[in-house]
C-alpha cells in the first residue's frame, strides 16, 4: 500500500495524549482517519507516526483498513529507506514490484518488501474470477525503518506463505517478524525487532523482550492491560522494561503486538520516503517524477525499476501515482515525546 495522501504534510499528527514517560508505561494514542486517493477511494485508520511518536522499534508505520467492500487499487508508486510488510486479515492482494515479484498474498501469509535505495509496486484486490461481489476487504500495512547501514542496499522481495507460531498461557501467536517467545520468523530485518498477531482469551501472559518498547493494536475483542481498558481504536503504547505483558481478553480477542529496541535513528517521513534529510527526500521525490519521463526499457535501469502490467495498454491499471509537491517548508525529523 502506500501513503496517498495529496498533500502529505508532517504536522498532521495528533498530539500526544500524555505526557512522555518513560518505563513500562500504558499510553493510548489515537486512531485518526486517513482518506487515500484514487478513483476507488479507501480510508485507512493510521496509528503511527504520531506527533510526539515517530516509531515503536523500527515500525514507523502502521494503517489498517476494512473491513469493506473497497477493492484496493494503488497504482505503482516508490518508497525508499524502509521495509513494507502486508498482513491481510481478510481478500487477496496481488502484489507487483521493480524486482520483478507478481505474486497473491493472503490473509496468514505475509509480504515483505525491502526498498533500500529505491523500489517501486502496485497493490490490487483480487476480484472474484466470476464477477461477483467482492468479499470482505481487511488488512495492515506497516512499515520497518531500515537502519542507516542497511538503508541503501538493494531491494528485495519475500513472501512468506508459512510463519511459525508461539503459544503460552491463554494466548497463540502467529510470529511475523523477528522473534517472540523464544520463536523466530524467517522475514528479512534488519534490526532487533518483533511483530505477532495474537490470538488471546481470559488472562493471558505474553512473554517481552524487557529491552523493547512495544505497540498493541486490538484487531476484534478486547483487553484490559494494567487494570486499564485497551479496545480497538487506539494504539497502545508499552514503554520497555516489561519482561510480561499480562491482560485480560475478551472472548475471540486478536491484537497485533509490534516492539522492538528503540530505534535511535531521527527519520524523516514524507509521503513514501524515509530519509534522514530534507536533500534526500527531495532529490527521491525528483527521481520518480524524471522516471515517468523515460521510455520502460531505460526506467527498468533507473533508480526505482519497473513495475510491470500498468503500460498504456493496461486499462484501469494504466499508470502510476505521481510524488506530491512538498510542502513549502523543510521537512524536519519528528522528535519522541516519550522516552
Ligand atoms: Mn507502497
Amino acid at each position: 500500500m502506500t501513503n496517498l495522501e495529496v498533500s502529505p504534510q508532517q504536522e498532521s499528527c495528533p498530539p500526544a495524549p500524555a505526557e512522555g514517560r518513560s518505563g513500562p508505561c500504558l499510553q493510548l494514542w489515537p486512531e485518526r482517519e486517513v482518506p487515500l486517493g484514487g478513483v476507488r477511494a479507501m480510508n485507512v485508520k493510521r496509528t503511527l507516526p504520531q506527533r510526539g511518536l515517530p516509531t515503536i522499534g523500527a515500525w514507523c508505520f502502521l494503517d489498517s483498513f476494512g473491513p469493506d467492500r473497497t477493492a484496493m487499487s494503488v497504482l505503482p508508486h516508490p518508497h525508499i529507506g524502509l521495509q513494507t510488510v502486508t498482513w491481510p486479515l481478510a481478500g487477496h492482494i496481488r502484489h507487483r514490484d521493480s524486482v520483478g515479484s507478481d505474486v497473491v498474498v493472503r490473509p496468514g501469509e505475509l509480504n515483505i518488501m525491502t526498498a533500500g535505495r529505491g523500489v517501486s509496486h502496485s497493490e490490487f484486490a483480487m476480484l472474484p474470477a466470476d464477477g461477483g461481489e467482492l468479499p470482505l476487504q481487511r488488512g495492515l500495512q506497516l512499515w520497518v525503518a531500515l537502519p542507516d547501514a542497511d538503508r541503501h542496499r538493494a531491494p528485495a522481495f519475500e513472501q512468506h506463505r508459512e510463519l511459525p507460531v508461539a503459544s503460552g498461557p491463554g494466548f497463540t501467536a502467529t510470529v511475523m517478524v523477528g522473534e517472540f517467545g523464544g520463536v523466530v520468523s524467517p522475514a528479512t530485518m534488519y534490526s532487533p525487532i518483533t511483530g505477532a498477531d495474537v490470538a488471546c482469551e481470559g488472562d493471558a501472559v505474553l512473554p517481552l523482550n524487557p529491552d523493547f518498547e512495544h505497540g498493541v493494536l486490538v484487531l476484534d475483542g478486547g483487553l484490559a492491560v494494567d487494570g486499564e481498558d485497551l479496545p480497538a481504536g487506539p494504539l497502545g503504547y508499552l514503554g520497555a522494561g516489561r519482561s510480561e505483558l499480562r491482560v485480560q481478553a475478551r472472548p475471540g480477542t486478536r491484537f497485533l503486538l509490534i516492539g522492538g529496541e528503540p530505534f535511535g535513528e531521527e527519520l524523516l517521513m514524507w509521503w513514501n520516503f524515509v530519509g534522514r534529510t530534507h536533500e534526500e527526500v527531495e532529490q527521491a521525490r525528483e527521481d520518480w517524477e524524471a522516471q515517468a519521463a523515460l521510455p520502460d526499457a531505460v526506467a527498468a535501469g533507473a533508480r526505482y525499476g519497473l513495475v510491470r502490467g500498468h503500460g498504456p495498454d493496461a486499462g484501469a491499471e494504466a499508470g502510476r501515482i505521481p510524488a506530491p509537491p512538498l510542502p513549502g517548508v523543510r521537512l524536519t525529523p519528528r522528535k519522541r515525546a516519550v522516552d
